[in-house]
């Protein structure tokens, strides 16, 4: 089937920055998609086009836009929408950048994402169907917010609850009790200001380290009884001080060694299984030495890999990890995403869907990582329509397994 038509718009995601929104259609099929964007970006992504200027403080995208309506339109117009690969080489060839500057990763992203839906709507599937995939994830749904999605003194980025059921619907459910037993208790210690939310959802109580935060989520499971254990997301680029060379973390300043014993220590007292960006993102050996030392817990990439197959070869030869943190907009087409989860497949590494901390109500990663079976998401909060956009598809597609089996 053949593009028809594409275009582009302006739209504002979660944080009410401007984002790019790309339509495509062929003879059968309309499919929309839309870029997300990042607040703790690793420095090797794929750089997303902002216009400068005064409209939206910078942020405007009409830059990238145009881009999508007067370059990249024209030369798909005719192309074969199911032919993913010739079409993002050609994105690629247009914009000529091993960054992608040029175009903008933003307006590569949402057509190569446009293009799928398109894709898989004109096969007359859903999206998953269409990719052959069957698995519903396991979700690690982040509960407390700190680093820079939030307001208050936690250094640690995500504090994520990850539920065990055997259905995803279960899982859902189990996390959003969770979670607002968590909000209970946090206003009874704290206050009502204690429950307001980050970018990504969760609770940003005025804490001020990471025991404090790890305490009241244990707290808050074993009042609903359920199994359930942690993951974090340190995001620890965000805290590095590459000047002195340490982290600054509940008060103090640690060396990279510190900081192992002090992940080590909190593996001791918590039921943690899943740790992201531990250390700064040029760290593969830190991160090595924490895997060697944490066998039991899953060491997963963000920062440190950007969805890039030369990092995570890297990543891996240097055995710093056990997972990736595949993120699409990291970099840039749904082509090269599926050859990082691909790299991963083929070397027994795992992989966690991403979203970004500033979103769209575009459920894209749902369908995606069901279709490539990667086993586990990272989608925000219960909470908040552009994190639910997702867990919702999750529970339509388990109801539509459900009845086809
Ligand atoms: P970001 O955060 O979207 O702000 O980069 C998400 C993450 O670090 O996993
Ligand atoms: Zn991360």
């Amino acid at each position: 089937m053949r593009i028809k038509a594409l275009w582009a718009r302006e739209i504002l995601d979660s944080r009410g920055n401007p984002t790019v929104e790309v339509d495509v259609m062929t003879e059968t099929s309309f499919a929309s998609s839309a870029a997300p964007s990042g607040a703790s970006t690793g420095r090797h992504e794929a750089i997303e086009l902002r216009d400068g200027g005064n409209r939206y403080l910078g942020k405007g995208v009409t830059k990238a836009v145009n881009n999508v309506r007067k370059v990249i339109a024209p030369a798909l117009l005719g192309m074969d929408v199911s032919d993913q690969d010739a079409i993002d080489r050609k994105l690629r060839e247009l914009d000529g950048t091993k960054d992608k500057s040029n175009l903008g990763a933003n307006a590569m992203v949402a057509t190569s994402m446009a293009v799928l839906k398109a894709a898989s709507a004109a096969d007359n599937k859903m999206l998953h169907e269409y990719l052959g995939g069957t698995t519903l994830p396991k979700a690690m749904f982040n509960i407390i917010n700190g680093g820079m999605h939030a307001g208050n003194d936690l250094a640690i980025q995500e504090f994520m609850i990850i539920p065990e059921s055997d259905s995803f619907s279960e899982r859902l459910r189990m996390a959003s009790e969770i979670y607002h037993v968590l909000g209970k208790q946090l206003e009874k210690k704290y206050g009502n200001a204690a429950t307001s939310v980050g970018d990504e959802g969760g609770y940003v109580p005025p804490m001020l380290n990471t025991r404090q935060a790890c305490d009241a989520i244990v707290k808050a499971i074993e009042e609903t009884g359920y199994r359930c254990t942690l993951a974090l997301d340190a995001a620890a680029s965000s805290f590095y001080d590459s000047n002195t060379r340490s982290y600054h973390i509940d008060d103090k300043e640690l060396s990279e060694h510190e900081l192992v014993d002090y992940f080590v220590q909190l593996v001791m007292s918590y039921p943690i299984t899943s740790i992201e960006d531990p250390f700064h993102e040029e760290s593969f050996g830190a991160f090595a030495t924490l895997r060697e030392n944490l066998p039991e817990v899953q060491i997963v990439g963000d920062d440190l890999v950007v969805t890039n197959v030369a990092r995570l070869r890297e990543a891996i030869a240097e055995k710093s990890i056990d997972a990736l943190l595949l993120k699409v907009n990291q970099v840039g087409t749904v082509s090269e995403a599926l050859d990082a989860a691909k790299f991963c497949k083929d070397h027994d590494k795992k992989i966690v869907v991403s979203h970004r901390s500033g979103e769209t109500e575009d459920p894209f990663i749902a369908d995606f990582c069901v279709g490539i079976n990667a086993g586990q998401i990272k989608t925000g909060a219960p909470a908040r329509g552009e994190r639910t956009a997702k867990y919702n598809q999750l529970l339509r597609i388990e109801e539509r397994m459900e009845m086809q089996a």
